[in-house]
């Protein structure tokens, strides 16, 4: 049987320079690979001009570079958002989504020279994936509704981003927001989604500044606080989707075992630990818990907690019900959490004509 190539993005720089050591280069060597791979953006051997001929040949015969095949691509009508299907060699399939915000069309109180030319910061923000699947099975979740498949490796998830990086590049733009939004349960992942983490965050290499990074969990109370402990300067969200724990385990099964109280008591220790702010998601449904009341009850339970909501229109799926609320209800729950002194955003829903949602399309290819 022929060794399955090792993917290239699995290796942390000690990891390679072991790798490279064993063929017998020279210690400088990982360094210049992890700088082609990270700062050049090299998706293939054949880039690496400044290596010997013969050690890009063992490099393509032993390492993998793109771990995944582009199933199908969808670009949003307005043209802002991009999502890409990718299809795993064992047939599994993820997504990873790209918003671009920011750019004149988009927001026209911007002014043009603010936004456009080199070195104009437009948000672009990437939503990746941490597993195949979702084994939480979140009802109003299309993920949730597909399933559990497999978790990531920390390369796969690496290289969602440098396949966006990649693709901008040749327009002179990068990746300046990534969240772990996209298939899977981040916390269900732990260390090799906190090993991406760490991997675009190497000064030596991609150099991603955690602080753009943003991790979303179901709540999982006993990694909450392991985060927590690590200190880790990366953005945590909550979804949480019910003030209430009948309520919420109606919608979402994680809440036999973890009470809304349990979360919210790990949440505020990562709050006294971090000093940082913790975002609530929280998914609007039309007469499920969009109601000045439920805001009413959420306001009271957030009360004293550094953070804020961060409500979205329902993205409604295949498998669920529910719709989402309107923009009016939409801002008459923003104002009463607001009244109570719970900051909210109510977020405009991005893509919706090309399944932008979590989950969504491979939902709608994968059967
Ligand atoms: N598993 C993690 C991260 C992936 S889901 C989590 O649940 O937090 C990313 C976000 O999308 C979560 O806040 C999730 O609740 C939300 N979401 C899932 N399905 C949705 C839908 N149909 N409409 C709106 N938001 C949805
Ligand atoms: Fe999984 Fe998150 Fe979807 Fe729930 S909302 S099923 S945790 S991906």
């Amino acid at each position: 049987m022929t060794p399955v190539p090792t993917l290239i993005y699995d290796l942390d720089l000690p990891a390679l320079s072991d790798l490279l050591k064993s063929w017998g280069e020279p210690a400088y060597r990982a360094k210049q690979i992890w700088q082609g791979l990270y700062q050049h953006l090299y998706n293939s051997p054949e880039q690496f001009t400044s290596l010997s001929k013969s050690l890009r040949e063992r490099m393509a015969a032993e390492l993998t570079f793109i771990p995944f095949k582009v199933k199908t691509y969808l670009d949003s009508s307005d043209g802002f958002t991009r999502k890409t299907l990718f299809e795993l060699p064992d047939g599994n399939l993820i997504e990873a989504v790209l918003m671009r915000y920011g750019d004149p069309a988009d927001n026209p109180q911007i002014s043009t020279s603010a936004t456009s030319g080199r070195g104009a910061r437009k948000r672009r923000t990437l939503c990746i994936s941490t597993q195949a699947g979702c084994a939480m099975g979140c009802v109003f979740c299309a993920t949730g509704q597909l399933g559990y498949k497999r978790n990531l490796s920390s390369g796969e998830i690496v290289a969602q981003v440098m396949y966006y990086a990649q693709m901008l590049k040749p327009q002179d733009e990068v990746v300046t927001n990534v969240v772990f939004m996209g298939m899977g349960e981040p916390f269900h992942n732990y260390d090799n989604t906190l090993a991406a983490v760490d991997r675009l965050n190497d000064a030596d290499g991609y150099n991603f500044g955690t602080r753009r990074m943003t991790i979303s969990t179901v709540g999982l109370v006993p990694q909450i606080r392991r985060f927590a402990d690590e200190q880790r300067q990366v953005n945590l969200a909550i979804s949480l989707h019910a003030a209430d724990d009948e309520e919420r385990l109606a919608i979402m099964p994680v809440n036999k075992r973890y009470k809304i109280d349990e979360v919210l008591d790990a949440c505020r220790y990562y709050v006294d630990k971090t000093h940082r702010r913790v975002t609530f998601e929280w998914a609007l449904i039309s007469g499920v818990n969009d109601t000045p009341e439920v805001a009413r009850k959420l306001a009271a339970r957030l009360k004293g907690l550094l953070c804020h909501v961060n409500a979205i229109p329902l993205n409604p799926t295949a498998g669920y019900a529910g719709q989402a609320t309107d923009r009016e209800r939409a801002e008459i729950f923003k104002q009463t959490l607001e009244q109570a002194g719970i900051p909210c955003t109510i977020r405009m829903r991005r893509g919706i004509d090309i399944q932008a949602g979590c989950g969504q399309l491979a939902g709608a290819v994968g059967k």
